[in-house]
């Protein structure tokens, strides 16, 4: 950290620095906000197709830009360039996907009445909040912002960007190229800083706070909404099981498990952190994966880059040790495979269930594979952590069944996180993994509020929202609720 009202990024490779980015202020985010304001006001004038010309002349301005974009991730976070623009691109294809189809999804909708209230017009609308502020993670430092800017955008609002401290370049370029195209300004900012400006950010006058990150700081950002009462989604860690049927492609589950689970090096929330794999195929999956990961490894050339958050380390060491000190056998690496600020991958065989590695989430290039005797046994332990992200179940017969049983937002059958490159599906968690969600219909819903409007077209003699009600309008409701409603008692 260079100045007080500055600090620096870094490159998780070696360290060095990359550049020096405002550490905004509690007054500048609060004044920030109020100018969103006033953005999000003239935004809201404009008509939906307007608003969908500004969001697709950024997109449009995102693709051309996606090498710099790319290369800018893979310097702040250490991945592969490949992985960069994969990000990139898909970030871009939710932006496109909300731009196109929020007209359809928040236009005004009528509603039936009912028999008692015949003589009355109903509509729905869903109205913009006014202000979201973004609260984003280093890990994927596009893709997973995007999935709260684009759907906010797209539904009428204005947005003030709270970047991760590791990745400001990502959020400042995303800002720097809005401007670009924006008809208004302060639309949308950008405002980087150290965790003290996300705080500012939870306690300015935004209309709701979308945020991904830790579960530990998702408590404190959903305790600090509710002193004002600010609604707030949540998208926090995951630690994702994988099941393996009998009937499973073990190929399949072998290559598509692997790559879930250390791409990345493992810094994905929605990535694989535990298999369970039925007894019966459980030798021939681990000889799979066991080949297949013998070809993985990390470096600045390698499958996978480093940590880009110096600190997970310790915490990814402490699992393997706990999982080692627990009786846990080593498949792939061990105990010495973390190498700052790389880390080998590590697959662990027969770990117990209370140890760290399959209780918290390690976000490293790690996996646990514990047998099961049965299906019902690996959806229990699947259920079984306080997280409830995301799953993948392989299996050529009983993929829906198994899924229908996971207490968790997504799952993928006989494939690993295709749902977050599928824009139409939400996106999201339940229990520790958070609540609300972006992406799909739901994602732009989640950025309104619903305004139900009910006008009487005409007065009819039996009135109920009066003082002139009268017996007959008593009886008369008594008579219709049973001529309705008394039939489910046979
Ligand atoms: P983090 O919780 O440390 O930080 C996230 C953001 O919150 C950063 O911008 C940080 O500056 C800010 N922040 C920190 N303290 C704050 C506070 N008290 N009030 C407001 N803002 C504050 O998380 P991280 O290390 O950046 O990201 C990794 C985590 O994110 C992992 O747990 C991962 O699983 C999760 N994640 C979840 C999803 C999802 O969609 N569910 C996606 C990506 C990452």
């Amino acid at each position: 950290m260079s100045t007080l009202n500055t600090f620096s990024s870094h490159n998780p490779n070696d360290g060095a620095v990359l550049a020096d980015y405002p550490n905004t202020s509690r007054n500048e985010v609060f004044a920030t906000v109020d100018r969103a304001r006033t953005a999000s006001q003239q935004w809201q004038a404009l008509s939906p197709r307007e608003r969908k010309k500004v969001l697709l002349r950024w997109c449009a301005l995102l693709t051309q830009e996606v090498e710099r974009i790319a290369a800018l991730i893979k310097e702040e976070t250490g991945k592969p360039i490949s992985d960069a623009t994969l990000e990139a691109t898909l970030a871009i294809g939710h932006l496109a996907w909300a731009a196109k189809n929020a007209e359809k999804v928040l236009g005004s909708q009528h509603r039936p009445s009912g028999l008692l209230m015949f003589n009355m017009s109903v509509s729905v609308e869903h109205v913009p909040l006014g202000v979201v502020g973004v609260i984003g993670p280093w890990n994927y430092p596009i893709f997973t912002p995007m999935g709260s800017i684009s759907y906010a955008l797209a539904a009428g609002n204005a947005v003030v960007f709270k970047p991760s401290e590791y990745t400001p370049g990502v959020g400042a370029l995303l800002g720097e190229l809005f401007q670009e195209v924006s008809p208004i300004p302060h639309l949308f900012t950008v405002v980087t800083g150290l965790p003290e400006t996300g705080v500012a950010l939870t306690e300015s006058a935004v209309d709701k706070i979308s945020f991904t990150g830790s579960t530990r700081t998702a408590k404190k950002v959903a305790a600090s909404c509710a002193t004002r009462m600010v609604p707030v989604v949540l998208e926090c860690g995951g630690k994702d099981p994988v099941i393996v049927a009998a009937d499973a492609d073990l190929d399949l589950a072998a290559e598509y498990a692997l790559w879930s689970a250390m791409s990345n090096a493992g810094q994905t929330c929605i990535g694989a952190e535990r298999v369970y794999v039925l007894e019966s195929v459980a030798d021939a999956f681990i000889a799979k994966i066991k080949a297949r990961a013998e070809k993985v490894h990390p470096g600045a050339q390698g499958s996978y880059g480093p940590a880009t958050m110096p600190s997970q380390l310790g915490v990814i060491q402490s699992h393997i040790d706990d999982a080692a000190s627990k009786g846990a056998h080593f498949l792939i690496g061990g105990t010495d495979s973390v190498k700052a600020p790389y880390v080998e991958p590590v697959i662990m065989l027969d770990v117990p269930e209370n140890s760290t590695a399959i209780t918290e989430e390690t976000f490293g290039p790690t996996l646990a594979i514990n047998r099961v005797a049965s299906i019902s046994e690996a959806i229990s332990l699947a259920n079984a952590t306080r997280y409830g992200l995301a799953a993948s179940v392989f299996s050529k017969r009983h993929g829906k069944e198994i899924a229908r049983q996971l207490q968790c937002g997504m799952v993928s059958i006989n494939s690993v996180i295709a749902f977050a490159a599928i824009a139409s599906v939400p996106f999201g968690g339940v229990k520790d993994s958070g609540y609300g969600r972006i992406h799909g219909p739901e994602g732009l819903l989640e950025f309104t509020y619903a305004r139900t409007i009910v006008k009487q077209l005409f007065k009819i003699p039996l009135v109920f929202t009066s003082f002139e009600r009268t017996p007959f309008a008593d009886k008369f409701i008594k008579a219709a609720v049973r001529l309705l409603h008394s039939k489910g008692l046979g």
